[in-house]
């Protein structure tokens, strides 16, 4: 198969080494030159360039621009596809980009059938520099198909998903944005928050301090917290309602917390906690294919 990657960073490099690596010939567009020859030498794509008419005979184009370009992106690439090629993309919200998208197509007069994705798999570091085999492999793969995409379109994009060895999921779009708030977009703000409080510590002997002292507890929970900043900022511009649904559940939460520990409740606290020492599995179970 022919694979054309548009959006030469973290995802769209990561998802063409392991597409070479399965025997894909793999074409990358990306907005800068000097991404697309870094992609070439780091073995990321066969060929890639500024110029999209590299796509002219791809079989799959998978969309790995930031949210807030894939829309556009896709409106300058779609008179290059043949009409038989299968568009997907990797955003992390999918309601507005999968409903804008089959508009665009309509609009376009275009054949190209669409199938929205969001691979479940990223790291704290963005750019065709920090693309790393292997990064799907394990993980969660959604795919948010709605009554008129086509059924082979989204076999042959799951296919690709269950090759790179993520396990495949499937549900409609709004629906994944109100699961990847509660998950996702939530943890990075709560992370983000929490690196902000140990910052704003006023006493520089104690902010000094928690500095050297911080190790394991601290790297994991500020993990999201110090990640691509754009990557945030699109998570909440693109998912407000699902994000600021779960952000006032989570200040509840906090009020909750905080009622107890002023009222000396520490049986009731740590009630709280044995639930959620009882949960937190389920979060982190292997995830079930299909
Ligand atoms: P990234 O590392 O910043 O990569 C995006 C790349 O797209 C940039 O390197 C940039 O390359 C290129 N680009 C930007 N605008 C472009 C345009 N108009 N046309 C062509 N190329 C363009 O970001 P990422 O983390 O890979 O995220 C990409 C997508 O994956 C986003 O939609 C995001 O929602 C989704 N996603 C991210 C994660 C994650 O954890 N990072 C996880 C799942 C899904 P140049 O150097 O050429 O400018």
């Amino acid at each position: 198969m022919k694979l054309g990657i548009v959006g030469l960073g973290l995802i769209g490099g990561s998802l063409g080494l392991d597409a070479r690596a399965l025997g894909h010939v793999v074409v990358g567009v990306s907005r800068k030159l000097s991404t697309c020859q870094r992609a070439i030498s780091r073995g990321a794509v066969d060929d890639a360039s500024v110029d999209l008419s590299i796509l002219s005979t791809v079989d799959i184009v998978v969309l790995c621009t930031p949210l807030s370009d894939i829309l556009t992106t896709t409106e300058k690439v779609l008179p290059f596809l043949p009409k038989t090629s299968i568009l997907t993309d990797v955003g992390s919200v999918k309601a507005p980009i999968v409903a804008q998208m089959q508009a665009l197509l309509i609009q376009a007069n275009a054949q190209n059938p669409f199938v929205g994705g969001h691979p479940m798999a990223g790291t704290a570091n963005a750019g065709i520099e920090s693309a790393i085999p292997n990064l799907f492999r394990g993980n969660p793969y959604v795919l948010t198909p709605t009554s008129t995409t086509p059924d082979n379109a989204v076999a042959v994009v799951a296919d690709l998903v269950r090759s790179l060895g993520a396990n495949l999921y499937k549900c409609d779009p709004s629906t994944h944005d109100r699961a990847v708030a509660l998950i996702s977009h939530l943890p990075v703000m709560v992370s983000a928050s929490l690196i902000q409080v140990c910052t704003a510590e006023r006493d520089p002997l104690v902010r000094e301090l928690a500095i050297q002292l911080a190790s394991s507890g601290f790297r994991d929970t500020s993990r999201v917290g110090g990640g691509n900043p754009e990557l945030g900022r699109l998570m909440a511009e693109f998912n407000t309602d699902a994000l600021l649904a779960s952000l006032h559940q989570y200040r509840s939460q906090l009020d909750r917390i905080i009622g107890q520990v002023e009222a000396g409740e520490w049986n009731a606290l740590e009630a709280r906690l044995v639930e959620t020492q009882r949960d937190r599995p389920l979060y982190l179970k292997e995830h079930l294919k299909e």
